[in-house]
């Protein structure tokens, strides 16, 4: 395969992080950044100094009285000028994307850039909105009013993956700022180029100084930035060990915790589907960004009188899907992030062999000569009790279990630690009936499998703890705050 030219490209980003208003040089340790397409470096980007990372939060602190104050019609005009200049730069932010993480174009553009910032602009319209919950009056012997407001929690901490660099970042900053919170952002250190760049439109974008800081780091800025005693809220966003580790940071300091984490999605073929269609759909969804996302549906259950039908239609899908270079508007699937994922992912699917799984289609490399590739598999031979089938793999990578009925099929899909999103193929009636007894924070069914601003998302277990999206995102950046005052005689 030949690499498009762009590739050879240095991504134009600084790497400067912002603290306070300003574009600052990290103090810390440097992080090389590498382009998982040709496994070429890219960048290098000096992280946060423990000084830096304490300067940042000290930022956010002191920006939080005047931005949570301030009249919401500001701050929603705030947020839609930042996305302004988002939309305005989304080509540099795509090749960005691109060179950084490996997505292909056409998933860059839609889940990367223009959904976040749709979710962002949401917010600011929905702040326009009053909120306020007028209880009116109750009478124990004193007549009293009440009514209930909604107030900024504070300052947050933002953390995310690598695998959506800007969606995951900006779906946090965009609840949080328009509830009026400050924030610190911390993007992953394997993809922060794109991150960065957005911390220089927010200045751009006339955000006072403090409201949004981003810096780059890893485990041990994270700590040092959750720990920090002037956050208030932690939302982070990665995986479940590392979610286990951000509840214990924020034990002391009581801090307001929301988690969204891994998943191991099932997706129920009912019976009677068109195994052609269900095959085409649940294949393309769990494979795209190379199967590195966390709502996957890489359990497939399909029932034992269809499997062979299942399997010959999984191989036409394979046949046709794509992998190749993230700048081919053809790709369906790019590279991994980096060559100690790739070989985990392989060492996860050798030892499901060893243990008597079989590679049922798929498998194996392209042929590449650079970067870091795996094609799709689908596995068999397994129950729901192997390790491949109950682990985030977190490449394209599923497994197909059987299940002789409807019953069974649901009993298997909610066996699992996780429970992020559920899919259903088939009769819409039947998957109806079907969709309320999965133990997930999101059930799609048939073709409908995709965000929107106004939804929540998020999940049950090891999951994670709360949602983001729609006004149950926002609602985590906000305490309630119940204001009682007694109605005088005659009133
Ligand atoms: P990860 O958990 O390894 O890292 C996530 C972030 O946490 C990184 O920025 C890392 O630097 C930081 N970090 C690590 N240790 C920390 C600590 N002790 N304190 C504070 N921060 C710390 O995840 P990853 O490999 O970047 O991403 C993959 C995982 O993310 C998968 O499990 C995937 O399912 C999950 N994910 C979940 C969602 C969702 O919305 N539910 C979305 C995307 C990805």
């Amino acid at each position: 395969m030949t690499l498009d030219p762009r590739h050879r490209l240095t991504p134009t980003t600084d790497p400067e992080m912002t603290i306070g208003g300003d574009a600052v040089r990290g103090g810390g340790p440097v992080i090389e950044v590498f382009n998982p397409a040709t496994g070429a470096p890219l960048a290098e980007v000096p992280s946060a100094s423990a000084e830096q990372v304490d300067r940042a939060v000290t930022a956010a602190a002191a920006a939080f009285p005047a931005w949570s104050s301030a009249p919401r019609e500001e701050r929603s005009r705030l947020i839609h000028r930042f996305c302004d200049l988002v939309e305005a730069n989304a080509d540099r932010l795509i090749s960005t994307i691109i060179a950084e993480v490996g997505t292909p174009v056409t998933l860059a553009e839609t889940l990367q850039i223009r959904f976040p910032v749709d979710q962002m602009r949401w917010y600011a319209d929905l702040i326009l909105q009053d909120d306020a919950v007028d209880l009116g009056e109750t009478d124990y012997g004193v007549r009293r009013r009440s009514v209930v407001y909604k107030r900024p929690v504070g300052v947050v901490a933002a953390i995310s993956a690598y695998n959506y660099p800007l969606h995951l970042g900006l779906w946090k900053v965009g609840a949080a700022l328009a509830a009026g919170c400050t924030v610190v952002l911390m993007p992953s250190p394997r993809t922060p180029l794109s991150v960065l760049a957005v911390g220089r439109l927010a200045r751009e974008a006339g955000l006072p100084d403090g409201v949004l800081n981003v810096i780059v780091g890893g485990p041990e800025t994270g700590q040092a930035l959750t720990e920090h005693p002037r956050v208030d809220k932690i939302s982070f966003t990665g995986s479940d060990t590392v979610g286990q580790s951000i509840i214990s940071q924020s034990a002391a300091g009581i801090k307001r915790v929301t988690l969204e984490l891994g998943g191991k999605s099932p997706a129920i073929i009912l019976p009677g589907a068109d195994l052609g269609v269900a095959a085409n759909q649940v294949h393309r969804r769990y494979t795209r960004n190379a199967g590195q996302g966390c709502a996957s549906p890489t359990r497939l259950l399909v029932h034992r009188d269809a499997i062979d039908e299942f399997v010959a239609a999984t191989e036409q899908v394979f046949a046709d899907l794509v992998v190749g270079d993230p700048w081919d508007r053809a790709t369906d699937v790019g590279p991994v992030i980096r060559p100690e994922h790739r070989a985990r992912i392989e060492g996860m699917v050798s030892d499901a062999v060893g243990r008597g799984a079989r590679i049922a289609v798929g498998g194996g490399r392209p042929d590449f000569t650079e970067g870091w590739w795996v094609n799709p598999h689908m596995i068999a031979g397994v129950d729901n009790a192997d390790p491949i089938a109950q682990n985030e793999i977190f490449g394209p990578v599923s497994v197909m279990l059987p299940y002789s009925d409807v019953e069974e099929a649901i009993a298997i899909a909610n066996d699992s630690r996780f429970g992020l999103n559920g899919y259903l193929y088939g009769d819409p009636a039947l998957a109806a009936e079907v969709a309320p007894r999965l133990r997930v924070g999101t059930v799609a069914m048939n073709e409908a499998s995709g965000l929107r601003p106004d939804a929540p998302f998020g999940g049950f277990g090891y999951s994670g703890i709360g949602r983001e999206g729609g006004i149950w995102g926002i609602s985590a950046f906000q305490e309630v705050q119940h204001i009682q005052y007694p109605i005088a005689k005659g009133e």
